[in-house]
């Protein structure tokens, strides 16, 4: 064979372990990556994500380079930029004339369609990997599957502990249990004191691309400074570091909680840089159990922990691509609402969903029960389309990448795909909130009011959402007592409910301040 062959590495393939990368011959063949505006703009990213992923990607490859790898290297700000992946590619071939392609695959089925279609609009063989970085191939998870009536990530977990023996004793769960999510449930005490994630300085690389993204992005979603990600493999370690010393320990017991104020808790805030490849997540769970093992962490902490990465994160990813790439346009509940503008500038009276948005606008980050609980429920509740929530998240937040976060919006926060992730919607009333949380005490409306212009707007929301879906929802055993609720309830209580509901509804559809 003569030529090099491209290696083409992607904004989240940011590993040395990439499966193309260890095949590739560094004296022989040529990696391209590219930044290019299709990637950076198909979803409204938040200015620091983009920052995070261009500057990264420019780490990567001058670290590729000082360890003797050619690599071609197309900026956003060149004087003609390719404007997609694949044109990037067409000029990398015409200056390197390789005789083949060598890509992993990528995180979305967008880019699949796009790779699978290269070896004949290319003209040149096209090779690729599957992407060895995941714990769960995408064939052993269709296997594991099969024939399933329904699918749990609790059973799907389990296996993934044995297969891995991650937190496992002489063949069974170490402590006894599989699960320990009940007792990380707490709310947090008034006077809880959190440690912050390692915040890193921008060096020089990345103080360009901030400049970059300030003058190429000026409308774009976020706040950009200050910027403080992690950028390279070596300084998402030490972040991992700093985790699992000053975080971990306490991230059991309060991992479902939040508080005004503090955007982080013991949340670890790695999952940007597992997901772009800086961190590994085999190696995060290890050493979360050693910590366990070496008396450092709670079990319900670590195991916790564990069951993020082992057991969801692979599972999402097993069900994303599984389910084919129509999953982003499900919508079986039929929800047609616009997204409301103030998820956009958090513009809103409601202290939760200002907290939320605030913080997902400054930081690109907001943790697992804020999305779920608090964000998504929203837009569950106000029936808003679910492609346009599932846009809103793909850009917001830094960790975000369709393979995660389509299951986990379309599915397990809008219920759209019907429950093939969740058995039940995950909605929710302002009690919730209440108490998981010390919004609702400086917040406008009042949790406990259930009608009227001063009730929190969940509570109304709710009953509407339960209603609106009763066919639906009434035989599910996990949801059906809120319909006998509904049904005990004095008629007037349920006539003032709906009245608000809807006069809830009309205020958003007619753009007024919630
Ligand atoms: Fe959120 Fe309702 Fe509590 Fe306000 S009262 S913070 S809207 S749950």
């Amino acid at each position: 064979m003569s030529g090099p062959r491209l290696i083409l590495i992607l904004g989240d393939q940011l590993s040395r372990d990439l499966p193309s990368l260890v095949a590739a011959d560094p004296a022989r063949d040529v990696v391209v990556m590219a930044e290019v505006f299709e990637e950076a703009s198909y979803a409204p990213h938040h200015v620091k994500k983009l920052a995070f992923v261009f500057s990264a990607m420019r780490h990567f490859a001058q670290d590729l380079r000082a360890d003797g790898w050619r690599v071609d290297y197309a900026r956003l700000d060149d004087p003609d930029p390719a404007p997609s992946i694949e044109d990037a590619m067409t000029r990398a071939i015409v200056r390197h004339s390789p005789a083949g392609l060598v890509c992993t695959e990528p995180g979305e089925w967008r880019l699949q369609r796009v790779m699978e279609g290269w070896t004949t609009r290319l003209d040149l063989p096209c090779r690729i990997f599957a992407d060895t970085r995941f714990l769960c191939a995408r064939d052993a998870f269709a296997e594991w599957a099969e024939g399933r009536k329904s699918l749990r990530m609790e059973y799907f977990y389990r296996e993934m502990r044995r297969a891995h023996d991650l937190l496992m004793q002489d063949g069974d769960p170490v402590g006894g249990a599989w699960n320990f999510d009940a007792e990380n449930r707490k709310k947090a005490p008034r006077d809880a004191v959190f440690p912050s994630p390692l915040k890193i300085a921008p060096d020089a690389i990345t103080e360009e691309v901030l400049a970059m993204v300030e003058a190429r992005f000026p409308e774009s979603f976020g706040v950009l400074r200050p910027f403080w990600f992690a950028v390279t493999a070596r300084d998402a370690a030490r972040a991992a570091d700093h985790f699992m010393a000053n975080a971990l320990p306490g991230f059991g017991d309060v991992q479902d909680a939040m508080v005004e104020d503090e955007r982080f808790l013991n949340h670890s805030v790695l999952g940007q840089y597992l997901n772009a490849g800086l961190l590994n997540p085999l190696d995060l769970c290890r050493r979360a159990e050693a910590a366990y093992r070496a008396g450092d962490a709670p079990l319900n902490a670590v195991e916790g922990y564990v069951r993020q990465i082992l057991g969801w994160r692979e599972f999402m990813r097993g069900i994303y691509w599984r389910e084919g790439e129509d999953y982003i346009h499900r919508n079986v509940l039929g929800a047609t609402r616009a997204l409301p503008e103030f998820y956009w500038t958090g513009d809103t009276d409601m202290a939760c969903m200002k907290a939320a948005i605030d913080q997902t606008r400054t930081e690109a980050y907001a943790h697992h029960i804020q999305r779920l609980m608090v964000t998504g429920n929203f837009a569950l509740l106000a029936g808003v389309n679910p492609h346009q929530v599932h846009e809103w998240y793909l850009g917001v937040y830094a960790d975000a990448y369709e393979w995660v976060e389509a299951p986990n919006v379309i599915g397990m926060s809008q219920f759209a795909d019907g429950g093939i992730v969740g058995s039940k919607p995950y909605a929710a009333s302002g009690a919730y909130i209440d108490r998981m949380s010390d919004h609702c005490r400086g917040c406008r409306y009042d949790v406990k009011k259930k009608s009227g212009p001063d009730a929190c707007p969940m509570n109304p929301l709710y009953w509407d959402f339960m209603l609106r879906h009763r066919d639906r929802f009434a035989s599910n055993p996990r949801v059906a007592r809120a319909y006998s609720t509904w049904d005990r309830m004095a008629e007037d209580t349920r006539a003032a409910s709906r009245l608000s509901a809807g006069a809830v509804l009309a205020r958003l559809d007619a753009g007024e301040r919630i």
